[in-house]
């Protein structure tokens, strides 16, 4: 499944907020099964329509969807003139389909800087060139063996152009991801090098309360990652917020005035980033949203409940989450033609309650 990988210089709060995510990791519900890597975190995406649906159906449990999230070893300035980043660090962050990176905002004397002094900017640069630097290094290794390949006809010339205006781009010092619209990048020529920089990116703020109520602030470091999406959170808060019950969290964070957690805005952001929506199934056992590609069709979306959904499929029948909230009934939903039957090209919407008709 899709994961996002946590990057970022040490001593800004990474293990602060992985012990967080690992704390709320919903083993029981979703998982009964499943061995989770000790790396790994998973995080309920908050979605309150289960709630509502759970009370037209009569639903005893809510399976919302995850998120899942891979702690990564900080990334030390300087890593890539030595040995490079590590191996293993290289690994793990390949295997993600998006990087979180978190970075340092909240004072604390306590807790030292690497660099002596709290620059956001200036600590996202040192990441960034790491990971342009490792991507050049890929680049460096793979052009010369594209040329061999061409000369011998087993590979097309485009293919080579793809990697030489991606190298462009990393020379200049930006990312491959901010840069596929503006220099036409031909993506799908350089997906098999996995390039760290062609992943989606969201930067994590590492905030304390004065960041957090400054709105002016968070404007300004939102506006320095754009097109990026930023979250702002304050980790130390989140670990506390975790040990908590339902009531008592939601108490905390209401004395706090924010009304919503950072972890919540971690995984909503997160589930965005990586293209991802849902749609929802419900009955008298259970609400459940399901996690499929946005643009997926009725027959992939029935595919990731069961496979034999997919190869057997007949058609979907399908109603809007606020048309079946405004009819009050599945009955009254079809009474009011709401509810649609669909076929195997119909491009699912996110929100949509489906039941699936199916061969076996
Ligand atoms: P890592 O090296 O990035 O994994 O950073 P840690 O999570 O180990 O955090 C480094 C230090 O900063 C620890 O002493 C944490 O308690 C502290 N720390 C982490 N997050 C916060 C925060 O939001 N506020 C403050 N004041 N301290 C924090």
């Amino acid at each position: 499944s899709l994961s996002i990988g946590f990057v970022g210089l040490p001593n800004v709060g990474k293990s602060t907020l992985f012990n967080a995510i690992t704390r709320q990791t919903v083993l029981a519900a979703n998982y009964p099964f499943a061995t989770i890597e000790p790396n790994v975190g998973i995080v309920n995406l908050a979605d309150e329509r289960l709630d509502k649906l759970a009370e037209i159906f009569g639903s005893q449990k809510l399976l919302p969807a995850t998120v899942s999230f891979v702690d990564i070893a900080g990334i030390v300035k300087g890593a890539s003139e030595g040995e490079g980043l590590g191996n293993q660090f290289l690994a793990n962050i390949r295997e993600s389909s998006a990087i979180a990176q978190v970075v340092r905002v909240f004072e604390d004397t306590d807790v030292i800087h690497v660099d002596g002094e709290i620059d956001p900017s200036s600590d996202i640069e040192t990441i960034n060139t790491e990971l342009i630097l490792a991507d050049m290094q890929t680049l460096e290794r793979a052009i010369p063996r594209v040329e061999k390949e061409i000369k011998g006809k087993k590979t097309d010339k485009e293919v080579l152009d793809a990697m030489l205006a991606a190298q462009a781009v990393l020379e200049r010092g930006d990312t491959i991801f901010s840069s596929i619209e503006s220099d036409k990048l031909e993506m799908e020529y350089l997906q098999e090098l996995n390039l760290l920089t062609a992943k989606p990116f969201i930067y994590v703020f590492n905030s304390d309360d004065g960041v957090l109520a400054d709105e002016a602030r968070k404007q300004e470091l939102a506006d320095m990652v754009a097109p990026a999406q930023a979250v702002f959170l304050d980790a130390q808060f989140e670990s506390e917020l975790v040990e908590l019950s339902e009531d008592e969290a939601r108490e905390m964070l209401e004395m706090a005035g924010r009304e919503e957690s950072g972890m919540d805005q971690l995984a909503r952001v997160g589930f965005e980033t990586l293209g991802l929506q849902t749609y929802l199934t419900a009955g008298p056992k259970e609400a459940r949203a399901w996690t499929i590609n946005k643009g997926d069709t009725a027959p992939q979306a029935a595919g990731v409940i069961h496979t034999d959904f997919q190869r057997g499929f007949i058609r979907a029948e399908v109603v809007s989450f606020e048309d079946l909230v405004a009819a009050g009934s599945m009955a009254e939903a079809k009474a009011q033609g709401k509810l649609r039957v669909e076929g195997k090209d119909y491009l699912m919407q996110d929100g949509d309650v489906v039941e699936f008709l199916f061969n076996v």
